[in-house]
């Protein structure tokens, strides 16, 4: 009859991929032969767990499980060595750290990608600019090509650890005779050493450098973003690629125009005459003044709306530019303007009891 791993690693059919291996972690550290060096049945229960795991760990051979109830092809050396402390239980014990420095062996490393950030105007940001940045970065050493040897050199085997880039330590611990592997210090887990580093770049295959780039802005950009230069990054070593480089734009705050993507906001004074009678007035755009005639009778607070006078869009068309009139009441009126205006009030035929202004003055001061 087909075993239940399931319930071998006590947990339910529909547990998460995580949730499998997270079960497995916590059994495999419990019953790890190491661990239990006393308990005869550790072995037989450590075996166990590992089949369970080889099976219910991979998608494709739990799905089998899941509808045949068993899985076509076993490994035939058995269980209890499928995960050795070089493989996956290096990572239930002590994490992803110790695999990825003997990864970085021999091999090939990409640059990372970088990011820049550059800030323009809102006017740059609608015609589109170009820059030139200056950008700090690693670059693929060119005397040894990124290889980190000294021309005619080559690694040689680490002493220390004999090319195995990792250390095993036998340890007494509370919880029994335990196996600690831990990277080579000497070779930093590569397995060889160069005896003889590249004199430019000490080994490490990479220069700090500083380069000047020109960045095409295109019209239309807004705050956040996100330009790609590829292979514009850090340069990569012993044959890695190079990584891309992100230009983040900054859109400088505007004194005039505030922005809600392609289209522009902004406010225009008019004078109580201006709204009433109407006029031709210039309202500034981003590219320079527009004419706009303002209709008679306009109201405080209304708004222009111009069309394809906003910003570019990066998609081709261009937004609008909303302009709210913003209607200002005279403060200074002379006498006679006060008159004119007294005797408008009467042909218009409204009862106004005029207050001084120099005596709500005085009142304000009084309350302050
Ligand atoms: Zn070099
Ligand atoms: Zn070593």
């Amino acid at each position: 009859m087909a075993k239940d791993y399931y319930a071998i690693l006590g947990i339910g059919q529909g547990a998460t991929q995580n949730e499998v291996k997270a079960a497995y972690r916590r059994l495999a550290r419990e019953f790890h032969p190491d661990v239990r060096k006393d308990d005869p049945q550790a072995d037989e229960r450590f075996k166990e767990i590992n089949e369970a795991y080889y099976v219910l760990g991979d998608p494709d051979r739990r799905s089998q499980y899941d509808r045949f109830g068993q899985v076509g092809e076993m490994p035939a050396q058995g269980f209890g060595d499928i995960f050795s402390p070089f493989d996956d239980l290096f990572e239930v014990f002590f994490g992803r750290r110790g695999r990825a420095a003997r990864a970085r062996g021999a091999e090939a490393v990409g640059g990372a990608d970088l990011r820049f950030d550059l800030a323009i105007s809102l006017e740059e940001a609608a015609t589109g600019v170009e820059r030139t940045i200056t950008l700090p970065r690693l670059e693929t050493c060119p005397v040894c090509f990124g290889t980190g040897r000294e021309r005619g050199g080559s690694p040689e085997t680490c002493p220390t650890c004999r090319g195995a880039g990792e250390l095993r330590y036998a340890q007494q611990t509370v919880f029994g005779h335990f196996t600690q592997v831990v990277t080579c210090r000497e070779c930093g887990g590569r397995g060889t050493i160069l005896r003889h580093p590249c004199p430019e770049c000490e080994g490490t295959g990479r220069r700090e450098t500083t380069r000047e780039l020109t960045v095409k802005v295109p019209p239309g950009v807004d705050d956040g973003t996100r330009l790609r230069l590829p292979a514009e990054g850090e340069g990569g070593v012993r044959g890695g690629g190079r990584g891309d480089l992100y230009v983040v734009i900054r859109v400088a705050p505007h004194p005039t125009f505030t922005r809600e993507g392609s289209d522009l906001f902004t406010e225009v004074p008019l004078t109580m005459l201006q709204a009433a009678l109407g006029d031709e007035i210039s309202v500034p755009g981003l590219d320079g003044a527009i004419p706009v005639a303002i209709p008679p009778g306009t109201q405080p607070g209304a708004r222009l709306r111009l069309r394809d006078r906003g910003m570019p869009d990066l998609r081709g068309g261009k937004g609008d530019l909303y302009v709210r009139l913003r209607v200002v009441i005279p403060t200074d009126l002379t006498p006679p303007q006060r008159q004119t205006l007294l005797a408008l009030a009467d042909l218009r035929g409204e009862k106004v009891r005029p207050q001084r202004r120099s005596l709500w003055k005085k009142m304000k001061d009084l309350l302050q």
